[in-house]
Protein backbone atom coordinates (compact mmCIF):
# COMPACT_ATOMS: atom_id res chain seq x y z
CA UNK A 1 0.00 0.00 0.00
CA UNK A 2 1.29 3.67 -1.16
CA UNK A 3 -1.34 5.80 0.33
CA UNK A 4 -0.31 7.72 3.23
CA UNK A 5 -2.52 8.99 6.41
CA UNK A 6 -2.36 12.47 7.97
CA UNK A 7 -3.74 12.80 11.17
CA UNK A 8 -4.54 16.22 12.84
CA UNK A 9 -2.79 15.88 16.22
CA UNK A 10 -1.89 19.09 18.48
CA UNK A 11 -0.87 17.84 21.84
CA UNK A 12 1.08 14.93 23.78
CA UNK A 13 -1.42 14.83 25.66
CA UNK A 14 -1.36 10.64 26.08
CA UNK A 15 -5.20 9.97 25.77
CA UNK A 16 -5.06 12.08 22.64
CA UNK A 17 -2.31 10.45 20.76
CA UNK A 18 -3.59 6.80 21.78
CA UNK A 19 -7.14 7.45 19.59
CA UNK A 20 -5.28 9.18 16.75
CA UNK A 21 -2.18 6.37 16.55
CA UNK A 22 -5.16 3.92 16.83
CA UNK A 23 -6.52 5.12 14.04
CA UNK A 24 -3.44 5.62 11.88
CA UNK A 25 -2.82 1.23 12.88
CA UNK A 26 -6.53 0.16 12.19
CA UNK A 27 -6.56 1.96 8.97
CA UNK A 28 -3.50 0.22 8.03
CA UNK A 29 -4.36 -3.17 9.15
CA UNK A 30 -1.90 -3.53 11.60
CA UNK A 31 -4.66 -4.38 14.31
CA UNK A 32 -5.07 -7.63 11.88
CA UNK A 33 -1.10 -8.81 11.81
CA UNK A 34 -0.99 -8.61 15.56
CA UNK A 35 -1.77 -11.64 17.80
CA UNK A 36 -0.27 -13.00 20.88
CA UNK A 37 3.07 -14.87 19.55
CA UNK A 38 4.17 -11.97 17.61
CA UNK A 39 7.30 -10.06 18.13
CA UNK A 40 7.74 -6.43 17.80
CA UNK A 41 10.19 -4.00 17.29
CA UNK A 42 9.58 -0.54 17.70
CA UNK A 43 12.27 1.55 15.98
CA UNK A 44 12.30 5.13 17.45
CA UNK A 45 14.86 8.12 16.65
CA UNK A 46 16.75 8.05 19.60
CA UNK A 47 19.83 10.60 17.85
CA UNK A 48 21.14 10.98 21.06
CA UNK A 49 20.41 11.48 25.25
CA UNK A 50 17.81 14.48 24.22
CA UNK A 51 15.02 15.55 26.35
CA UNK A 52 11.87 14.84 24.41
CA UNK A 53 11.01 19.12 24.28
CA UNK A 54 13.93 19.53 22.03
CA UNK A 55 12.51 17.45 19.47
CA UNK A 56 15.24 16.08 18.43
CA UNK A 57 14.25 12.49 19.32
CA UNK A 58 10.80 10.76 18.73
CA UNK A 59 8.36 11.79 21.59
CA UNK A 60 8.08 9.35 23.88
CA UNK A 61 4.50 9.48 24.39
CA UNK A 62 4.17 8.42 20.83
CA UNK A 63 6.26 5.15 21.57
CA UNK A 64 3.59 4.29 24.27
CA UNK A 65 0.61 5.69 22.45
CA UNK A 66 1.83 2.73 19.86
CA UNK A 67 2.30 -0.12 22.61
CA UNK A 68 -0.93 0.89 24.34
CA UNK A 69 -2.73 0.17 20.99
CA UNK A 70 -0.27 -3.18 20.09
CA UNK A 71 -1.37 -4.40 23.43
CA UNK A 72 -5.16 -3.33 22.66
CA UNK A 73 -4.12 -5.57 19.80
CA UNK A 74 -3.34 -8.29 21.54
CA UNK A 75 0.35 -8.17 21.59
CA UNK A 76 1.72 -9.59 24.19
CA UNK A 77 4.33 -6.79 26.21
CA UNK A 78 7.04 -9.21 26.81
CA UNK A 79 7.08 -9.70 22.69
CA UNK A 80 7.51 -5.92 22.24
CA UNK A 81 11.20 -4.41 22.42
CA UNK A 82 12.14 -1.00 21.51
CA UNK A 83 15.55 -0.69 19.96
CA UNK A 84 17.67 2.25 18.51
CA UNK A 85 21.35 2.89 18.44
CA UNK A 86 22.23 6.37 18.88
CA UNK A 87 25.72 7.81 17.03
CA UNK A 88 29.01 7.39 19.14
CA UNK A 89 30.36 5.19 20.61
CA UNK A 90 28.56 3.10 22.54
CA UNK A 91 28.34 0.17 25.09
CA UNK A 92 25.14 -0.72 27.16
CA UNK A 93 25.38 1.92 30.04
CA UNK A 94 25.20 4.44 27.51
CA UNK A 95 22.70 3.71 25.47
CA UNK A 96 20.61 2.68 28.74
CA UNK A 97 21.26 6.07 29.95
CA UNK A 98 20.30 7.59 26.26
CA UNK A 99 16.87 5.61 26.99
CA UNK A 100 16.59 7.32 30.01
CA UNK A 101 17.17 10.74 28.72
CA UNK A 102 14.60 10.52 25.67
CA UNK A 103 12.22 8.85 28.06
CA UNK A 104 11.66 5.66 26.73
CA UNK A 105 12.87 3.92 29.73
CA UNK A 106 9.80 4.95 31.53
CA UNK A 107 7.56 4.35 29.20
CA UNK A 108 8.95 0.57 28.98
CA UNK A 109 9.01 0.62 32.55
CA UNK A 110 5.42 1.46 32.70
CA UNK A 111 4.41 -0.60 29.77
CA UNK A 112 6.26 -4.02 30.70
CA UNK A 113 8.11 -3.64 27.35
CA UNK A 114 12.06 -4.41 26.61
CA UNK A 115 14.52 -2.06 26.17
CA UNK A 116 17.56 -3.22 23.70
CA UNK A 117 20.67 -2.32 25.40
CA UNK A 118 22.77 -3.99 23.92
CA UNK A 119 24.98 -3.92 20.25
CA UNK A 120 24.81 -7.77 19.15
CA UNK A 121 24.42 -7.70 15.68
CA UNK A 122 23.77 -10.04 12.61
CA UNK A 123 24.71 -10.30 9.55
CA UNK A 124 21.97 -9.51 6.79
CA UNK A 125 22.68 -10.24 2.94
CA UNK A 126 21.39 -7.93 0.73
CA UNK A 127 21.29 -7.36 -3.06
CA UNK A 128 21.94 -3.63 -2.62
CA UNK A 129 23.40 -1.24 -5.14
CA UNK A 130 26.08 -0.32 -2.79
CA UNK A 131 26.01 -2.65 -0.25
CA UNK A 132 25.80 -6.40 0.17
CA UNK A 133 25.36 -7.42 3.53
CA UNK A 134 24.62 -5.28 6.46
CA UNK A 135 25.04 -5.59 10.14
CA UNK A 136 21.75 -4.95 11.90
CA UNK A 137 20.45 -5.08 15.64
CA UNK A 138 19.74 -8.45 16.35
CA UNK A 139 16.06 -7.44 16.89
CA UNK A 140 15.84 -6.00 14.05
CA UNK A 141 16.59 -9.22 12.36
CA UNK A 142 14.72 -11.06 15.06
CA UNK A 143 11.57 -9.68 14.98
CA UNK A 144 8.14 -10.72 12.95
CA UNK A 145 7.13 -7.10 12.88
CA UNK A 146 8.65 -3.74 12.75
CA UNK A 147 7.15 -0.45 13.41
CA UNK A 148 9.55 2.42 12.47
CA UNK A 149 8.69 5.74 14.37
CA UNK A 150 10.39 8.67 13.07
CA UNK A 151 10.90 12.16 13.76
CA UNK A 152 9.81 14.67 11.62
CA UNK A 153 12.88 16.66 11.02
CA UNK A 154 15.61 18.54 9.03
CA UNK A 155 18.94 17.42 8.11
CA UNK A 156 22.03 19.95 7.21
CA UNK A 157 23.62 16.39 5.38
CA UNK A 158 20.35 14.92 4.01
CA UNK A 159 18.12 17.79 3.55
CA UNK A 160 15.29 15.75 5.83
CA UNK A 161 15.21 12.97 8.42
CA UNK A 162 12.40 10.95 7.90
CA UNK A 163 11.10 7.34 7.63
CA UNK A 164 14.28 6.08 5.59
CA UNK A 165 17.29 7.84 7.65
CA UNK A 166 15.62 6.84 10.65
CA UNK A 167 16.62 3.06 9.83
CA UNK A 168 20.16 4.15 9.91
CA UNK A 169 19.84 3.82 13.39
CA UNK A 170 19.45 -0.25 12.84
CA UNK A 171 23.31 -0.15 12.25
CA UNK A 172 24.80 -0.58 15.63
CA UNK A 173 27.13 2.40 17.05
CA UNK A 174 30.17 3.13 15.23
CA UNK A 175 29.33 0.99 12.77
CA UNK A 176 27.63 4.05 11.32
CA UNK A 177 30.52 5.85 11.27
CA UNK A 178 32.50 3.41 8.92
CA UNK A 179 29.37 4.04 6.25
CA UNK A 180 30.08 7.56 6.94
CA UNK A 181 34.12 6.85 5.55
CA UNK A 182 33.23 4.40 3.16
CA UNK A 183 31.03 6.80 1.03
CA UNK A 184 31.70 9.79 1.76
CA UNK A 185 29.97 11.34 -1.32
CA UNK A 186 26.39 12.09 -0.61
CA UNK A 187 25.15 10.61 -3.62
CA UNK A 188 26.47 7.27 -2.69
CA UNK A 189 25.80 7.26 0.93
CA UNK A 190 22.32 8.36 0.23
CA UNK A 191 22.22 4.71 -2.24
CA UNK A 192 23.57 3.16 0.93
CA UNK A 193 20.75 4.18 2.82
CA UNK A 194 17.98 3.07 0.38
CA UNK A 195 19.97 -0.34 0.16
CA UNK A 196 19.82 -0.69 4.07
CA UNK A 197 15.70 0.50 4.08
CA UNK A 198 14.91 -2.21 1.53
CA UNK A 199 17.28 -4.56 3.72
CA UNK A 200 15.12 -3.47 6.84
CA UNK A 201 11.73 -3.18 5.42
CA UNK A 202 9.63 -1.88 8.10
CA UNK A 203 6.12 -3.21 8.14
CA UNK A 204 4.46 -0.25 9.41
CA UNK A 205 5.72 3.68 9.96
CA UNK A 206 4.07 6.47 12.13
CA UNK A 207 6.15 10.06 11.83
CA UNK A 208 5.93 12.18 14.82
CA UNK A 209 5.06 15.39 13.35
CA UNK A 210 3.26 16.91 16.23
CA UNK A 211 6.58 19.02 17.19
CA UNK A 212 9.35 18.44 14.95
CA UNK A 213 12.31 20.43 13.48
CA UNK A 214 13.26 23.35 11.33
CA UNK A 215 16.68 24.98 10.61
CA UNK A 216 19.48 22.94 11.27
CA UNK A 217 18.19 19.46 12.27
CA UNK A 218 18.69 16.32 13.22
CA UNK A 219 20.29 17.95 16.62
CA UNK A 220 20.63 21.19 16.59
CA UNK A 221 17.69 23.02 14.87
CA UNK A 222 14.65 24.75 16.36
CA UNK A 223 11.60 22.72 17.59
CA UNK A 224 8.64 23.42 15.32
CA UNK A 225 4.62 22.39 16.29
CA UNK A 226 3.65 21.00 12.70
CA UNK A 227 0.45 19.47 14.67
CA UNK A 228 0.76 16.05 12.68
CA UNK A 229 1.36 12.33 12.86
CA UNK A 230 2.00 10.61 9.32
CA UNK A 231 1.41 6.87 8.77
CA UNK A 232 1.81 4.37 5.98
CA UNK A 233 3.92 1.39 4.47
CA UNK A 234 5.25 2.67 1.93
CA UNK A 235 8.22 4.71 3.61
CA UNK A 236 9.40 6.45 0.58
CA UNK A 237 5.78 7.72 -0.10
CA UNK A 238 5.83 9.15 3.46
CA UNK A 239 9.23 10.93 2.67
CA UNK A 240 7.74 12.22 -0.40
CA UNK A 241 4.46 13.89 1.65
CA UNK A 242 6.91 15.28 4.09
CA UNK A 243 9.05 16.83 1.17
CA UNK A 244 6.47 18.27 -0.08
CA UNK A 245 5.43 19.70 3.47
CA UNK A 246 9.11 20.69 4.13
CA UNK A 247 8.96 22.36 0.58
CA UNK A 248 11.65 19.97 -1.06
CA UNK A 249 11.41 18.98 -4.58
CA UNK A 250 11.34 15.46 -4.30
CA UNK A 251 14.66 15.08 -5.89
CA UNK A 252 16.91 17.45 -3.30
CA UNK A 253 17.32 15.11 -0.45
CA UNK A 254 20.02 12.45 -1.57
CA UNK A 255 17.72 9.79 -0.66
CA UNK A 256 15.09 10.65 -1.86
CA UNK A 257 16.54 11.58 -5.39
CA UNK A 258 18.24 7.86 -4.77
CA UNK A 259 14.74 6.13 -4.75
CA UNK A 260 13.26 8.48 -7.04
CA UNK A 261 16.17 7.09 -9.67
CA UNK A 262 15.15 3.66 -8.58
CA UNK A 263 11.93 3.56 -9.15
CA UNK A 264 10.73 3.60 -5.50
CA UNK A 265 8.64 6.43 -5.56
CA UNK A 266 7.29 8.89 -8.77
CA UNK A 267 8.90 12.73 -8.52
CA UNK A 268 5.17 13.37 -7.58
CA UNK A 269 2.49 11.65 -5.52
CA UNK A 270 -0.30 10.14 -7.47
CA UNK A 271 -3.89 12.47 -6.82
CA UNK A 272 -5.63 10.60 -3.78
CA UNK A 273 -2.30 9.38 -2.35
CA UNK A 274 -2.84 11.33 1.16
CA UNK A 275 -5.68 10.45 3.26
CA UNK A 276 -7.19 11.33 6.52
CA UNK A 277 -7.04 14.74 7.94
CA UNK A 278 -6.60 15.97 4.37
CA UNK A 279 -6.88 19.72 5.02
CA UNK A 280 -3.58 19.78 6.94
CA UNK A 281 -1.81 18.63 4.04
CA UNK A 282 0.12 21.43 2.63
CA UNK A 283 3.56 23.25 2.46
CA UNK A 284 4.30 24.06 6.12
CA UNK A 285 4.80 28.36 5.99
CA UNK A 286 8.01 30.23 6.61
CA UNK A 287 9.34 26.78 7.01
CA UNK A 288 13.06 26.97 7.88
CA UNK A 289 15.42 25.36 5.88
CA UNK A 290 18.57 23.84 6.92
CA UNK A 291 21.72 26.32 6.33
CA UNK A 292 23.01 23.68 3.81
CA UNK A 293 20.18 23.87 1.58
CA UNK A 294 21.46 24.32 -2.04
CA UNK A 295 23.36 20.82 -1.67
CA UNK A 296 22.27 20.35 -5.34
CA UNK A 297 25.22 22.13 -6.38
CA UNK A 298 25.13 21.62 -10.32
CA UNK A 299 22.22 23.83 -11.01
CA UNK A 300 23.97 26.90 -8.92
CA UNK A 301 27.50 26.13 -10.49
CA UNK A 302 27.71 28.81 -13.87
CA UNK A 303 27.46 26.78 -17.21
CA UNK A 304 31.20 27.40 -18.04
CA UNK A 305 32.28 25.33 -14.91
CA UNK A 306 29.78 22.86 -14.54
CA UNK A 307 32.28 20.49 -15.93
CA UNK A 308 34.43 21.17 -12.20
CA UNK A 309 31.36 20.39 -10.50
CA UNK A 310 33.00 18.11 -8.04
CA UNK A 311 36.10 20.19 -7.41
CA UNK A 312 33.91 23.43 -6.87
CA UNK A 313 31.38 21.24 -4.56
CA UNK A 314 34.32 20.41 -2.43
CA UNK A 315 35.24 24.07 -1.87
CA UNK A 316 32.05 25.48 -1.86
CA UNK A 317 30.08 22.88 0.42
CA UNK A 318 28.88 24.50 3.63
CA UNK A 319 31.23 23.08 6.40
CA UNK A 320 31.23 22.18 10.21
CA UNK A 321 32.41 25.27 12.22
CA UNK A 322 33.45 25.12 16.00
CA UNK A 323 31.81 28.32 17.92
CA UNK A 324 35.05 27.83 20.84
CA UNK A 325 32.88 30.18 23.07
CA UNK A 326 30.14 27.57 23.06
CA UNK A 327 32.75 24.75 23.09
CA UNK A 328 32.44 22.44 26.64
CA UNK A 329 35.33 20.28 25.31
CA UNK A 330 32.87 16.97 26.37
CA UNK A 331 34.73 15.31 22.94
CA UNK A 332 31.74 13.74 21.23
CA UNK A 333 32.31 15.24 17.90
CA UNK A 334 35.69 13.70 17.87
CA UNK A 335 34.36 10.27 19.06
CA UNK A 336 32.03 10.28 16.29
CA UNK A 337 34.60 11.93 14.06
CA UNK A 338 34.71 9.04 11.04
CA UNK A 339 37.53 10.94 9.57
CA UNK A 340 39.16 11.21 13.04
CA UNK A 341 39.81 14.90 12.16
CA UNK A 342 38.69 16.62 15.48
CA UNK A 343 41.14 16.86 18.21
CA UNK A 344 40.34 19.20 21.80
CA UNK A 345 42.66 20.75 22.96
CA UNK A 346 42.24 22.98 26.31
CA UNK A 347 39.02 22.20 26.97
CA UNK A 348 38.42 23.20 23.12
CA UNK A 349 37.13 21.42 19.74
CA UNK A 350 39.54 22.05 16.72
CA UNK A 351 38.76 20.69 12.98
CA UNK A 352 41.23 19.82 10.55
CA UNK A 353 39.07 20.40 7.16
CA UNK A 354 41.37 18.69 4.58
CA UNK A 355 39.83 15.55 5.69
CA UNK A 356 36.76 16.71 6.41
CA UNK A 357 33.74 14.81 4.58
CA UNK A 358 31.11 16.99 5.35
CA UNK A 359 29.22 14.12 6.81
CA UNK A 360 28.01 16.93 9.78
CA UNK A 361 28.14 13.56 12.10
CA UNK A 362 29.84 16.05 14.55
CA UNK A 363 26.77 18.67 14.38
CA UNK A 364 24.34 16.30 15.01
CA UNK A 365 26.05 14.73 18.37
CA UNK A 366 27.01 18.15 19.73
CA UNK A 367 25.20 18.97 22.82
CA UNK A 368 25.48 22.37 23.03
CA UNK A 369 25.02 23.43 19.73
CA UNK A 370 28.74 24.56 19.39
CA UNK A 371 28.93 22.92 15.92
CA UNK A 372 27.45 25.34 12.91
CA UNK A 373 26.94 24.78 9.66
CA UNK A 374 28.78 27.76 7.77
CA UNK A 375 27.61 28.20 4.05
CA UNK A 376 29.56 29.78 1.24
CA UNK A 377 28.26 33.39 0.82
CA UNK A 378 27.96 31.70 -3.21
CA UNK A 379 24.93 29.77 -2.06
CA UNK A 380 23.21 33.23 -0.40
CA UNK A 381 23.19 34.84 -3.75
S1 LIG B 1 34.67 17.08 11.02
FE1 LIG B 1 32.46 16.69 11.22
S2 LIG B 1 31.69 16.90 9.13
FE2 LIG B 1 33.91 16.66 8.97
S3 LIG B 1 34.24 14.45 8.70
FE3 LIG B 1 34.38 14.87 10.89
S4 LIG B 1 32.30 14.49 11.66
FE4 LIG B 1 32.14 14.70 9.44
S1 LIG C 1 32.18 21.12 19.66
FE1 LIG C 1 30.46 20.26 20.81
S2 LIG C 1 30.74 18.04 20.71
FE2 LIG C 1 32.72 18.99 20.14
S3 LIG C 1 33.86 19.10 22.04
FE3 LIG C 1 32.83 21.05 21.78
S4 LIG C 1 30.91 20.82 22.92
FE4 LIG C 1 31.71 18.74 22.61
Amino acid sequence: MNNVYIKKQNSYNLRQVTTAVSEILQWGGVDEKINADTTILLKPNMLSKSSPDKAVTTHPVVVEAVINRLLSFGAKAENITIADSSGGPQNPVVIAANYKGCGFANVADRCGVNLYTKLESTTVKTDGVMVKEFELLTPVVESDIIINLPKFKTHVMTAMSGAVKNLFGTVPGLKKAEFHMRFPDKDNFSHMIVDLAQTVKPHFTIVDGIVGMEGDGPGSGMPREFGILLGGENIYYIDAVICNMMGFKITIPPIMAAAVKRGLVPMQLPEGTVQGDVEVYRPVENFVMPKSYGVDFSHRVPRPIRWATPTVEKLLAPKPKINKAACIGCGKCRDICPQHTITVDKGKASINMKNCIRCFCCHEMCPVKAIDVKRNIFFNI
